[in-house]
C-alpha cells in the first residue's frame, strides 16, 4: 500500500501506528477516507492534516481490547471497524499469549481488507450476505488451541468452510509458524499470506460455486468435483506433490480449490506490493538488455495484468537482492510460468467484474459471459 504520513507532524508512519513515534499523538487510520487522522489537543476530535474535524470514533475492539487502529464513523449503530465486524469467535484472552498474538493477527488481516477494500471486492457479513441474499458472507473465528502449545500437535486448522476463516493462534507464533514451515517445505508462510489464501476460498464461492462461471475456472484450474479428501491424501501421503511449472506453489497442485486459493493469494501480493512501490515513487536503473525502465507508474489496484506481471519480474528479482544484501531470505520466492499468469489474468478479471467500481466493459463481459 502506499505510504501513511502523520496528520500532525507528517512523519512517516506504518499502518498499524497507533501513537506516532515523532509527536506522540494518537492515531487512527480511516478506511472511509484512506488515512490517519490524528486525536488533537482537547482529545475529543479527530482531525485530518488540513486540522478539519472528522466524525468517527476508535473501534471497539481498540477501546476494550487495544487491538486494532481503525476508526468507524459516529453516525450508525457500528461500534466495530470494517474489519472487526467480520469476527464471529475471538481467542480465549485469559491464556497470557493470546491476547499480543491476536494482536498480531488483527494486524495483517486488517492489510488484507486494505486491499479489498482498494480493488472495491464485494465484502458482506454473514448477517449481510443475509440480507442482501448474495450467498456467503466473510467470518473468521481466531481459536486458541492449548494442545498446540503443549505438545506442538495442531488440533484446530486453519483452512476456509462457506465463508467462515479459521485461523489457529500458533499461526501467530513465529518459532511455531516457521517450524511448520520448514517441515512442511513451504518457501514462504505469513499470516497475511493465510488471510490472503482463505480469502480466496471466500470469493470462489462468492463468485464461482454455482454459477456459469464454473466452467471457466475449470478450464484453466481442473475439475473441483474430483474428492478434496483423496487430494490430500495424495497430496501427503506419496510425496510426489507433482509440482511444475504450471503452479504457483506445492500446496496449489493439490486441488483445484488450492490452486485458486494460492493464485489468489498471489495476485493479492503482487498488486500490494507494486501499490507499495508506486506509493515511494521507486524506479529502477535501466541496465544492458533491459527494454524499458521499470516504474510503477500506474495505480496496480486498477491496473491491467499484464502490466502488472510486467513490473513485478524486474521489481520481484530487485526485492530478492536487496533482502539477500541483508542476510534475509528472498522476499518473493516463486517464478511465475505463462500458464500461473493467465490463471493469475483470470482472477484477476473476475474480482474487476465484481468490483463496485468496475467498468461498463467489464460488467458486459461478465453479462455476456
Ligand atoms: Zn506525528
Ligand atoms: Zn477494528
Ligand atoms: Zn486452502
Amino acid at each position: 500500500m502506499a505510504p501513511h504520513a502523520c496528520p500532525n507532524c507528517a512523519r512517516l508512519l506504518h499502518f498499524e501506528a497507533r501513537v506516532c513515534p515523532s509527536c506522540a499523538f494518537t492515531l487512527g487510520y480511516d478506511p472511509a477516507s484512506d488515512q490517519f487522522l490524528f486525536l488533537g489537543d482537547n482529545a475529543t476530535t479527530w482531525r485530518d492534516a488540513q486540522g478539519e474535524a472528522h466524525p468517527v470514533v476508535v473501534c471497539g475492539n481498540n477501546n476494550e481490547y487495544g487491538v486494532c487502529n481503525w476508526l468507524v464513523p459516529v453516525e450508525g449503530e457500528r461500534t466495530l471497524c470494517l474489519a472487526c465486524r467480520h469476527n464471529r469467535t475471538i481467542p480465549d484472552l485469559s491464556a497470557p499469549v493470546v491476547p499480543e498474538r491476536w494482536g498480531r493477527i488483527e494486524a495483517a488481516k486488517r492489510r488484507l481488507f486494505h486491499t479489498l477494500l482498494h480493488m472495491e471486492l464485494p465484502i458482506e457479513t454473514p448477517a449481510e450476505a443475509a440480507e442482501k441474499g448474495t450467498g456467503v458472507g466473510l467470518a473468521f473465528d481466531f481459536l486458541y488451541d492449548p494442545v498446540a502449545e503443549e505438545t506442538g500437535t495442531v488440533q484446530i486448522t486453519t483452512g476456509h468452510e462457506a465463508g467462515l476463516v479459521t485461523l489457529n493462534l500458533i499461526e501467530a507464533d513465529d518459532v511455531m509458524r516457521e517450524r511448520m514451515r520448514t517441515e512442511l517445505g513451504e518457501p514462504y508462510r505469513t499470516l497475511l499470506g493465510h488471510f490472503r489464501h482463505e480469502v480466496g476460498h471466500y470469493y470462489w464461492e462468492r463468485l464461482i460455486q454455482h454459477t456459469p462461471e464454473v466452467e471457466a475456472f475449470r478450464q484453466l484450474f481442473g475439475d473441483e468435483r474430483i474428492s478434496y479428501d483423496e487430494a490430500m491424501q495424495r497430496h501427503y501421503g506419496d510425496g510426489s506433490c507433482g509440482w511444475s511449472t504450471d503452479f504457483v506453489s506445492a500446496y496449489a497442485t493439490m486441488h483445484p480449490w488450492e490452486d485458486f486459493a494460492e493464485t489468489f493469494a498471489h495476485l493479492m501480493h503482487i498488486v500490494d506490493t507494486l501499490a507499495t512501490l508506486n506509493g515511494f515513487g521507486m524506479r529502477m536503473t535501466k541496465w544492458p538488455g533491459m527494454q524499458g525502465q521499470p516504474s510503477v507508474d500506474f495505480d496496480p489496484y486498477r491496473a491491467e495484468t499484464s502490466q502488472l506481471v510486467a513490473e513485478w519480474g524486474p521489481f520481484a528479482f530487485a526485492e530478492n537482492a536487496i533482502n539477500r544484501a541483508m542476510g534475509q531470505p528472498d522476499l518473493y520466492p516463486f517464478n511465475l510460468s505463462e500458464t500461473i499468469i493467465a490463471k493469475l489474468d483470470y482472477i484477476h478479471r473476475l474480482l474487476k467484474r465484481a468490483a463496485k467500481g468496475g467498468s461498463v466493459e467489464e460488467k458486459e463481459e461478465a453479462k455476456a459471459a
